[in-house]
């Protein structure tokens, strides 16, 4: 299965560092991202449809904490979560500069409980097997050639009866010429291909984020069904976009199919880690332990031990670095590229 390319990774780091300074700081970088003003209306929104997550999910009477959440940006869902669900947990991302803006947020919106922080690459998560109950993203497989690659990760760091929930994913459109990426802001010509309902068949979104070799991909529902495979499926959702009947992967909706032939669309879900007695390598954290971390770089993920200046495998003798207070708990080799 293919990896995300370190080019990638590269891009992600160096792409939302200057993106979080057009967000946060009012300096216009990218003349087709959200402004300072809008992200924070862009966040507002985001939120409401988080706590409509939450809320769906603690009626299924999923457990929320302690929780971690892959590629959480600037923190939105791990906040609310945090603060309104009462939950512990982490909020992580491979680019630390949008975790380091975290703290605004939570005071922008008056929280006050904030989820902890950690830098690392969802391909290798650094938990051990079986240690985690739930575990969630939002608009960050579709950053991977293939989304196996996270979510094999996910099934292994979940407890058994683990919940793995996902969402705002992309559904690949098979009509769709793909001559050009278009920005999230949409140029004049743009907005005028799409008033005339031809924009969404002829090119595909994430200019500024291809321009910076991070992937931006669409899977098709095979792909989907692969990535998966390890879970017990509870519920998915697939909605063609702009319009059309929603549909599931469990259940085939023959109309729901034909609109993601013609449209794409997005795809949401909530699956479980099958099995109930699943030999744990050691007995489930407690709590208050829930920090404990484990090798990325070890095939078997021995934990670390806490050092003066982070943390240290006994196994390889890597120590992995605190930056900002946050640990950066990736692979030696790609963190001397992303972070020196
Ligand atoms: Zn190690």
């Amino acid at each position: 299965m293919r990896k995300q390319p370190l080019q990638a990774k590269q891009g992600e780091v160096a792409f939302r560092k200057d993106l979080a300074q057009q967000h946060f700081r009012k300096k216009t970088v990218f003349h087709h991202e959200y402004s300072t003003s809008e992200m924070a209306r862009v966040l507002r929104e985001k939120m409401e449809r988080c706590r409509q997550d939450f809320i769906r999910l603690r009626n299924l009477g999923i457990t929320l904490s302690p929780f971690l959440e892959i590629g959480s940006g600037y923190g939105q869902a791990a906040l609310l979560l945090a603060d309104e669900f009462q939950a512990e947990g982490f909020a992580s991302d491979i680019a630390l500069d949008p975790l380091k803006e975290i703290s605004r947020v939570a005071k922008t919106r008056k929280l006050s409980r904030l989820p902890r922080l950690l830098v690392f690459d969802a391909e290798a998560i650094p938990f051990p097997d079986n240690s985690l109950p739930f575990v969630f993203c939002y608009q960050t497989l579709h950053h991977f050639p293939h989304p196996l690659s996270v979510t094999r990760e996910v099934h292994r760091v979940l407890s058994p009866n683990g919940v793995f929930f996902f969402a705002e994913e992309p559904v690949a459109q098979s009509f769709n010429l793909k001559l050009w990426y278009r920005p999230t802001k949409l140029r004049w010509w743009e907005t005028m291909l799409k008033t005339m309902l031809i924009l969404p068949f002829i090119s595909r979104i994430g200019k500024t984020e291809v321009d910076h070799h991070i992937i931006e991909d669409a899977f098709t529902l095979k792909v989907w069904d692969q990535a998966l495979e390890p879970f017990e499926i509870m519920e998915t959702r697939l909605e063609p976009f702009p319009f059309g009947p929603a549909g599931s992967l469990e259940k085939r909706n023959p109309l729901n199919r034909i609109f993601l032939f013609f449209l794409g669309g997005g795809i949401r879900g909530i699956v479980r880690k099958k099995g109930r007695e699943v030999r744990t390598s050691f007995p489930p954290l407690p709590r208050r332990q829930a920090g404990r971390f484990a090798c990325p770089s070890c095939r078997n993920r021995p934990l670390l031990t806490n050092t003066k200046n982070g943390f240290r495998c006994p196994q390889c003798a890597d120590v992995y670095p605190v930056k900002n207070n946050i640990p950066l708990l990736i692979r030696k080799q790609e963190r001397t590229s992303l972070y020196g």
